[in-house]
């Protein structure tokens, strides 16, 4: 292993930041932490038409929120910035020109229209056109000119591009830490790019000059980078820094739910769940995509799911928190096979972390829920409240309907239930077991327990006979947390009114069949 272990996450603000995005960061961020290496936020946004403005804040804002926050990048200092490309952009054509100085580039001066034409015409045989070993001899390029002419082209103002002079039927072999030893034959590769016309640098070249000059020990990224890589591994070789190349990790992709191709931006608003942290408003074309966030998923749930999107410990161990993911995290385990998106496993996880969150923990958030239902409800009972229901609720924002009958009239009640349960020889049971209710003074669960379970001793009543009918008094339905619980945290006035006017209504509802 490096000793100093540096890693990047290197988003281009294209948009918002998608869900395998998010992975990535992940495990970039537990890979450095589990090492005690530091994990570096990178912009990469040399590509100004495609910039989206508001990207790099989304990128940001979430990972802030997935407590995976960078120790150095845009927005969280260090010494080897600028860590926003754009700002660095003038860094980058030295590299280029050393190469071509070292002829492994060159300057390729053909028009748009020349390869418009040329990409016509094999298209027109069926073939694709390829800038490469075979096809560059016959461009409008440095290599095809005496090097006075060249030399004097670049110094007028015609346009040009500096592109990589890729050798002819070469292996090229890198080691993956997830899939071994990876082959390619350089003739696969074409002469890509480098520089651009505007003097931008691509991807490629602004990519491998930083992670060299921020000295990034693994690049872990998306599978969909792996057929770039050989072109960065002869990058590395052709700058002279090849020996301390960082070692490269490329991650499995994220499936649809079917399990057949990969998750899109798109498979969000078409399975109904959301592919990305935030949500996030298309500007260009007024499409709005829904996030984890305000879907009402705790970041620890996100980013457990996610963990395990991919990746999984020895032990097939579920529920970790970031601090245990840290710990246990070996990128050795990571998969080759793409991991398949499962809505309903990111729900369970959901489910999880709030039932195990203390009720304490809760009671704030739980508050604020209640209060944009215009719900006023004190911390006290708030805390209760989120112990009576946070078994039963998957999302933060279910609390705000789970009770409403602690805030408002129940709104419809199980009324099959009550014309099976509400007989004549009942009646004037309920209504003394709602005197004997207005009468405990000390109105906690426990009491109002040893109270009711007493009344129906007495009166030989069972179980069956008076929950269902109490429980449906009281919230309108059978189902739900405890009678005693719900009696308790509703109030001895609230709870007698409460069942008085459902009593009443029951009455009618018999009498009208
Ligand atoms: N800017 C690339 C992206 O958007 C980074 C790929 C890499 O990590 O090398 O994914």
């Amino acid at each position: 292993m490096k000793e100093n272990i540096r890693v990047r996450f290197a988003p281009s603000p294209t948009g918002p930041l998608h869900i395998g995005g998010v992975r990535t960061a992940l495990y970039n961020y537990l890979f450095a932490k589990g090492h005690g290496g530091t994990f570096i936020l990178r912009i990469e946004d040399t590509d100004q038409n495609r910039y989206v403005e508001g990207a790099e804040d989304y990128i940001i804002e979430a990972l802030k929120w997935l407590n995976l926050v960078p120790g150095e990048g845009v927005g969280f200092g260090g010494d080897l910035g600028p860590y926003r490309q754009s700002e660095r952009k003038d860094m980058y054509a030295e590299y280029a020109l050393r190469l071509v100085d070292a002829g492994h580039a060159y300057y390729a001066f053909d028009s748009d229209e020349d390869l418009k034409a040329i990409r016509a015409e094999y298209e027109s045989r069926k073939e694709t056109f390829k800038y490469d070993s075979t096809t560059r001899g016959e461009m409008n390029n440095s290599l095809n000119m005496p090097e006075e002419d060249w030399r004097a082209l670049v110094q007028t103002d015609i346009s040009y591009v500096i592109r990589l002079k890729v050798p002819e039927d070469e292996d090229i072999i890198f080691q993956d830490m997830v899939r071994g030893e990876v082959k390619f034959n350089s003739s696969q590769l074409d002469d890509k790019v480098l520089l651009k016309a505007d003097g931008m640098p691509t991807y490629h070249m602004a990519n491998i000059v930083d992670d060299h000059l921020m000295q990034i020990s693994h690049v872990i990224r998306g599978e969909e980078w792996l057929p770039s890589t050989p072109t960065h591994v002869l990058l590395y070789r052709f700058l002279g820094w090849e020996d301390s190349m960082p070692a490269f990790c490329h991650l499995p992709l994220i499936l649809k739910p079917t399990g057949k191709g990969k998750l899109s931006k798109r498979d969000g608003a078409k399975f109904g769940f959301p592919v990305f942290p935030l949500d996030w408003r298309d500007e260009s074309t007024g499409d709005n995509y829904m996030g984890f966030r305000e879907q009402g998923f705790t970041p620890e749930a996100v980013v457990n799911f996610l963990a395990l999107l991919g990746w999984s410990p020895s032990d097939d161990q579920e529920i970790m928190s970031l601090d245990e993911l840290v710990e246990r995290f070996d990128a050795s385990r990571i998969n080759k096979a793409g991991a398949r998106f499962d809505y309903d496993k990111a729900k369970w996880f959901n489910q999880q972390y709030i039932s195990q969150t203390p009720d304490i923990e809760l009671a704030p958030v739980v508050k604020d829920v209640l209060a944009s239902n215009g719900y006023t409800a004190d911390i006290g009972f708030a805390e209760k409240y989120a112990g009576l229901f946070k078994e039963r609720v998957e999302f933060i924002a279910e609390f705000k309907y789970a009770g409403y009958y602690f805030f408002e009239d129940v709104k419809s009640y199980d009324e099959k239930n009550v014309r099976k349960r509400w007989k004549a020889d009942n009646v004037s049971h309920f209504l003394s077991l709602k005197e004997m209710i207005s009468g405990i003074s000390d109105f906690s669960p426990a009491v109002i327990e040893g109270a009711i379970k007493e009344f129906m001793t007495e009166n030989g009543l069972s179980f069956g006979v008076i929950f269902p009918i109490l429980r449906i008094a009281l919230t309108g339905s059978m189902s739900g947390p405890s009678v005693f619980e719900i009696l308790s945290l509703m109030g001895k006035d609230k709870a007698v009114d409460r069942l008085a006017t459902s009593f009443s209504h029951f009455d009618k509802l018999v009498e009208n069949d």
